[in-house]
């Protein structure tokens, strides 16, 4: 592996529906500043979080490790840390990722030790992961997580994304298309969707988000004086419109 895991920061940005800016905030993730963007392949999570960093350098954004060769212009420890799969298979038998999948070919994963490190410190932290992992981060944190959905506006959108980035491919870009077609059925586990109209927007209610669940961290601590409050799930209706 290239650079061992550390915590430097991958920013985040993004613009969606469900959210408005003032929106409150769905019932997860009551006690923890975890949030987690997921959403398909090519929606524009990436430049959502390049965005976020840029603007808002004061949320933590986790670096994940994987296998894949870096695209031009990626520099190891700032979007990923780029690393052999024997260095990947190593890291999973030593449970040192707190999630791990495999993504088109490549694996992929967020290593545990900064983000434990950044929650407990109390830190807003982001993870930007595929489904496989959100699915993973809900199994183990519970609702200590805020999940959140980045789809296309459309699904002609999303084929003109990926097909258009042209850093991959065409049977890799086939392949992404086939999973994001199973990501997008999968919208409704999450608690907030927002809809990729515009980055900036996408940003705004992103910040709106964590900053919310920030605030309500504190004020459950606060009032609870450490202790686990009930929690009661609330699921925003996702939209379910076929892509
Ligand atoms: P890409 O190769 O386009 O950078 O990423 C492919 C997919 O892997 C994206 O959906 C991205 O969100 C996801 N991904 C990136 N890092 C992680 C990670 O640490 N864990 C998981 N499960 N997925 C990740």
């Amino acid at each position: 592996m290239v650079g061992a895991p550390g915590g430097k920061a991958r920013g985040t940005g993004a613009a969606g529906k469900a959210a408005p800016a003032g929106a409150s905030l769905p019932a997860a993730a009551n006690n923890s500043r975890l949030t987690v963007l997921s959403g398909p392949s090519g929606v524009g999570k990436s430049t959502v979080v390049a965005e976020l960093r840029r603007r808002s350098p004061e949320i933590w954004i986790s670096v994940s490790v994987t296998t894949r060769s870096p695209r031009p212009g990626e520099v190891n420890g700032r979007e990923y840390y780029f690393v052999t799969r024997e260095e990947f298979d190593r890291m999973v038998a030593a449970e040192e990722l707190l999630e791990w999948a495999e993504f088109a070919g490549n694996k992929y994963g967020t290593p545990a030790a900064p983000v434990r490190d950044r929650l407990e410190r109390g830190l807003p932290t982001l993870l930007e992961i595929d489904l496989a992992g959100a699915r993973q981060v809900r199994e183990t944190m519970k609702d200590d997580a805020l999940l959140v959905f980045l789809k296309p506006p459309s699904w002609a959108e999303l084929v003109r994304r990926l097909t258009g980035r042209g850093t991959e491919p065409p049977e890799v870009v086939e392949r992404r298309l086939a999973v994001a077609k199973e990501e997008l059925a999968a919208a409704g586990e999450f608690d907030v969707t927002l809809v990729n109209t515009s980055v900036d927007e996408v940003c705004r209610q992103m910040v709106t988000l964590i900053v919310s669940l920030v605030n309500r961290s504190k004020s459950v601590r606060k009032a609870t004086r450490g202790s686990n409050p009930g929690r009661s799930r609330h699921h925003q209706p996702a939209d379910r419109r076929a892509p």
